[in-house]
């Protein structure tokens, strides 16, 4: 049987940090099920072109993780400033939408500002999250109480519901802080009345690498690893005695486990599981996310990507992938990701692309159908873990029950949260390093 120290479940960017955390100090063992490493950060090649799973954009926030990324990296990065738009009611504003209202028709324009104002004088704490005894405040309560009736009816509720797939009466607003720009009501009123192009959020300024798309990250991070096991699937677990049952590998005795795939399934291949494990895991929710990468000929924009909040687009984002990177693509081709999610159910891919290329043609990304030259689907099935009540009590029983038989769960799904690249970097070195402090 083999043996290791601590095995790893997944190659995505928080396994391979914690293999490379772990790198000559402890013996590890890394195992996952695709045939290539990356997750969700991987990039597929086809015909020239390079597609990544939607728009995988580095946004750094911390000095240790931003400095080894860059570095990993080496010259391979461009450094972008964000150029992304709202589109609605025929025009496009720039994102954030509550801080950019000045292009919009009169008519939502004052609603939008009058209910900011009116929601600001009403609530003394607009922009803290108010908690019920059992739970954070719910999605369409906090927009509402937040940015008013105006910015929610037009932006906040419509763009959420077709993101989240999720009623947002139980989605809770515990994810935002990090995500929802919120201006003061100076900003809201200057970027309303004077064309004043507001900068806010966590991915103003992003990096991008230059070549191989995404994938150039995870490949940075494993390269010297050893002891990475591509198309090795974890198929039960025994942990009562340490044991992991690994598809082509077989039995692999281990004294620590971390695990990044998504915990709820993970939590499903433990035999014999400790009590209410399996109950607390029905808990959790995702959506899944469908993405359409299209080769079209030459488009003119210079955008990064548009939002798209309003129901007779099926899609909620879509961005010109080759505005990262022209190496993307052939020349004279631009890259395209269509992003459309549901409630965790498959999409009908021929009917989807109907209303998808029509609603490209209106909403100004493309000229024509016939532009198109090349097609990808890529779905997500996990996608956004969902903020509800139900996560809320489930997952701290979950992970303490799972940290007491000695297996730490990280990253966007073992941890079961909303988090972006550098965070799953992050908690991959900070984990190896709890483990080899542990001794
Ligand atoms: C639509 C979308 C857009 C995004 N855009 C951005 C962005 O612009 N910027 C940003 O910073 N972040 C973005 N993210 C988030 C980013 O993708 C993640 O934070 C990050 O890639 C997660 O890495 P991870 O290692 O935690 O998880 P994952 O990448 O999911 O890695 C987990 C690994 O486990 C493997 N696995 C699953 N089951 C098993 C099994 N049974 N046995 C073995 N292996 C298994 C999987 O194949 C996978 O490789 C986006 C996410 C989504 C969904």
């Amino acid at each position: 049987m083999t043996e290791t120290d601590v095995l790893i479940v997944g190659g995505g960017l928080a396994g391979l940090s914690a293999a490379r955390g772990l790198r000559g100090k402890k013996k590890y063992l890394l195992v996952e099920k695709e045939a290539r490493i990356g997750g969700l950060a991987s990039s597929v090649s086809r015909n020239g072109f390079t597609f990544d799973y939607s728009g995988h954009l580095l946004h750094l926030h911390w000095k240790e993780t931003g400095d080894l990324i860059l570095r990993l990296l080496k010259n391979n990065h461009f450094k972008l400033k964000r150029n992304a738009w709202i589109h609605l009611a025929g025009v496009e504003v720039p994102y954030p939408f509550q801080a950019n209202l000045y292009g919009l028709p009169e008519k939502i324009k004052s609603e939008c500002v009058s209910g900011f104002l009116a929601a600001y004088n009403n609530s003394h704490k607009p922009y803290a999250l108010g908690h019920t005894q059992k739970s954070p405040e719910v999605f369409s309560r906090w927009t509402r109480r937040v940015f008013g009736e105006g910015i929610s009816k037009y932006f906040m509720l419509p763009y959420n519901a077709k993101l989240w797939q999720y009623p947002l009466d139980r989605l809770t607003a515990d994810w935002c802080a990090p995500f929802v720009p919120m201006p003061e009501p100076r900003e809201v009123l200057e970027a309303a009345y004077a064309r004043k192009k507001r900068a806010m959020g966590y991915n103003p300024v992003f990096y991008y690498p230059e070549r191989d798309g995404i994938q150039a990250l995870p490949d940075a991070l494993a390269a010297g690893l050893k002891d990475i096991h591509t198309g090795c699937q974890l198929e039960s677990l025994d942990i009562k005695n340490k044991t992991a049952f690994i598809r082509r590998l077989g039995a692999v005795k281990y004294k620590s486990l971390i695990n990044t795939m998504p915990l709820k399934y993970f939590a499903g291949l433990i035999k014999s599981p400790p009590d209410g494990l399996r109950k607390l895991s029905a808990r959790l929710r995702h959506n899944s996310v469908h993405v359409l990468n299209l080769g079209v000929k030459g488009t003119s924009s210079k955008k990064h990507w548009t939002y798209f909040p309003e129901r007779e687009f099926l899609f909620y984002r879509a961005g010109i992938a080759t505005n990262f990177s022209r190496n993307l693509a052939p020349k004279g081709r631009d890259s395209l990701y269509i992003e459309t999610a549901t409630d965790g159910g498959k999409l009908d891919h021929a009917a989807a692309e109907k209303n998808i290329f029509r609603g490209l043609v209106k909403g100004g990304i493309i000229k024509r159908e016939s532009d198109i030259v090349e097609k990808l689907w890529l779905d997500i099935p996990c996608a956004y873990v969902i903020y509800d009540a139900d996560r809320n009590k489930a997952l701290p029983a979950i992970l303490s029950l799972l940290k007491a038989r000695g297996i730490r769960s990280i990253g966007r799904y073992g941890a079961w949260k909303y988090s972006f690249m550098e965070e799953s970097v992050k908690e991959g070195l900070e984990t190896a390093r709890e483990l080899l402090i542990a001794g």
